[in-house]
C-alpha cells in the first residue's frame, strides 16, 4: 500500500540574499506498509515525523528516492488526485479542521468536493459518523463538541472520502485522557473492522500498543522497527532516543530489575495484575 524507497527530504531555506541552504529532514527512509496494517510512528520533536506524513499524501515530494502510494509515484502530478483521495489526513488541532455549521455538514464537505451525488453523501455521512460513535451528535454545532468528539468527527470527514489509508499526525496531542481514549478506540476499530490502513504519529507510547508495527524515528531516520512487544522490550535503546515506554511497561521493567521474575515487555495493566497476583499466591490484587 505504501512503499518508501530510499526517500530523502530537504527543506530549502533562503537567507536574506536569497541564497538557498538545505536542511535534511528525512534521510534514506525505507519501508513497505501492507494493505490493512496499523503502523505507529514515534520519535522525539524534530525527528521528521510530520515531514514524513506530508510526503505520504503528496503534500511534499521527496527530494531523493521515491514514495509509492498504492502503486502511484507521489512525485508525478497526474497521480496527485488519486493519492489525496486514497490517503486521508487528520491533524493535531481539531479546531482547524471544522468547516461546517453542523457535524453532518462537516463530514459531508469532503465527498461534496469530490462530486459525490447528494443521496450517496448522506448515506456515507451516516455510516462514517456511526463508525466513530458520533451519530448522536450529527445535528450539533461542531464548535460545541469536546476535543475528542471534534477529532472523531474530523476522522469521519476523512472516512467519508473513502480513503484506503488514514494518516493521523498527533491527533490526541491537544486532548484530555478521555478524548485520547475515544480517538484511539475509534481508529483501532476502523483498522480491525474496516481494514483501513492506519498510520498513527504520536508521542504517547500507550497509544501504539495495538499497532502491528512501530517505527521509531530519530534525526530523520528510522532507527528501530518492530512489533510493540519487540520495541518495548528495548527500554534502554528507546531511552537513547529520548523516548520512554508505556508506564505499565516501565513499572514491570523496574520490578524485573529489582529481582522480580517478570517476562518483558508487559503492555497492559491487566497483564501486570495477572503476573503480580500469581506471585502473590493467586490472590486477587486491586490496583
Ligand atoms: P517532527 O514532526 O518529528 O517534530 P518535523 O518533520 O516537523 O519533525 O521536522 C523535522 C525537521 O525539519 C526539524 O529539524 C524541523 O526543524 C525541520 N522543518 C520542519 N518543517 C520545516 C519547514 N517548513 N522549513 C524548514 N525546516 C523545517
Ligand atoms: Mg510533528
Amino acid at each position: 500500500m505504501i512503499k518508501a524507497d530510499n526517500v530523502t527530504y530537504e527543506y530549502r531555506l533562503s537567507d536574506e540574499d536569497d541564497a538557498c541552504d538545505a536542511k535534511k529532514a528525512l534521510c534514506n527512509i525505507q519501508f513497505d506498509i501492507k494493505h490493512g496494517e496499523f503502523v505507529s510512528i514515534v520519535g522525539h520533536n524534530g525527528s521528521g515525523k510530520s515531514t514524513l506524513a506530508r510526503l505520504l499524501n503528496a503534500f511534499l515530494k521527496p527530494t531523493g528516492g521515491t514514495m509509492w502510494i498504492d502503486g502511484l509515484d507521489t512525485s508525478k502530478d497526474d497521480n496527485l488526485l488519486a493519492i489525496r483521495q486514497n490517503v486521508g489526513m487528520v491533524f493535531q488541532n481539531p479546531d482547524n479542521q471544522i468547516v461546517g455549521n453542523t457535524v453532518e455538514e462537516d463530514v459531508a464537505f469532503g465527498p461534496e468536493n469530490l462530486g459525490v451525488t447528494t443521496d450517496k453523501i448522506w448515506k456515507r455521512v451516516e455510516t462514517c459518523l456511526a463508525a466513530v460513535g458520533m451519530l448522536k451528535c450529527r445535528y450539533m454545532n461542531p464548535n460545541k463538541l469536546s476535543g475528542g468528539q471534534k477529532q472523531r468527527s474530523a476522522i469521519a470527514g476523512v472516512l467519508a472520502m473513502r480513503p484506503k489509508c488514514i494518516v493521523l499526525d498527533e491527533p490526541t496531542a491537544m486532548l484530555d485522557p478521555k478524548g485520547r481514549k475515544e480517538v484511539i478506540d475509534a481508529i483501532t476499530k476502523l483498522n480491525k473492522e474496516e481494514h483501513i490502513n492506519v498510520i498513527l504519529i504520536t508521542h504517547y507510547m500507550e497509544e501504539t500498543i495495538h499497532s502491528d508495527r512501530i517505527y521509531v524515528m530519530d534525526s530523520g531516520r528510522i532507527v528501530m522497527t518492530g512489533s510493540p512487544e519487540q520495541i518495548f522490550s528495548r527500554v534502554e535503546e528507546l531511552k537513547s532516543y529520548r523516548l520512554t515506554v508505556p508506564t505499565i511497561t516501565y513499572i514491570a521493567h523496574k520490578l524485573r530489575l529489582s529481582g522480580f521474575d517478570i517476562r518483558e515487555p508487559v503492555l497492559d495493566v491487566d497483564e501486570l495484575i495477572d503476573i503480580l497476583s500469581v506471585m502473590h499466591g493467586g490472590e486477587d490484587i486491586c490496583l
